[in-house]
């Protein structure tokens, strides 16, 4: 695992889809937290054409390859709600996670992966960041607060 300097406001830990990126002090809606960084990938060329889940795409032209071991940005997981959002600079070709809240010690720091990402990620598996989680617990508490009644009236069938 990459280690990562005391003095950074954030660890790497476990989530509920595997590794995660957590904040270690508060940190301020509004703070830049981290470089999303790589290799930049030209869709001009052919031999830049490669495909996996840590590819951030710039523009129509540029792709930042993040699936390099020292880009600790990718830890990052995606969630509907977020408490960040990837700032895009495409002139400069870089890539920032910044807060968009206040971010409490402890927390999980997420960004919106973008539409692109989530339908060809995470809507096939079902997405299973916190704010569809609760969507979905909320679900099933529904259902079973309805199977009681409908057992009633079977009963007053009978
Ligand atoms: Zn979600």
């Amino acid at each position: 695992m990459p280690t990562i300097s005391p003095r950074k406001p954030y660890r790497i830990g476990r989530s509920r889809t595997g590794l995660g990126l957590f904040a270690t002090r508060p940190i301020e809606k509004g703070v830049k937290i981290i470089r999303y960084f790589g290799p930049l990938l030209d869709s001009r060329n052919d031999d830049d054409v490669i495909e996996n889940k840590y590819l951030f795409e710039l523009n129509s032209r540029w792709t930042i390859d993040g699936s390099v071991r020292r880009n600790i940005a990718r830890y990052i997981n995606h969630s509907c709600k977020p408490n960040a959002e990837s700032v895009v600079n495409a002139r400069k070709r870089t890539v920032f996670i910044r807060a968009i809240k206040t971010i409490e010690p402890g927390e999980e720091i997420n960004y919106d992966y973008g539409t692109a990402y989530f339908k060809a990620y995470l809507k096939p598996i079902g997405c299973k960041c916190g704010a569809c989680e609760t969507k979905r617990k909320k679900k099933r508490a529904g259902v079973k607060r309805r199977a009681p009644a409908k057992r009633r009236k079977s009963r007053d069938r009978i």
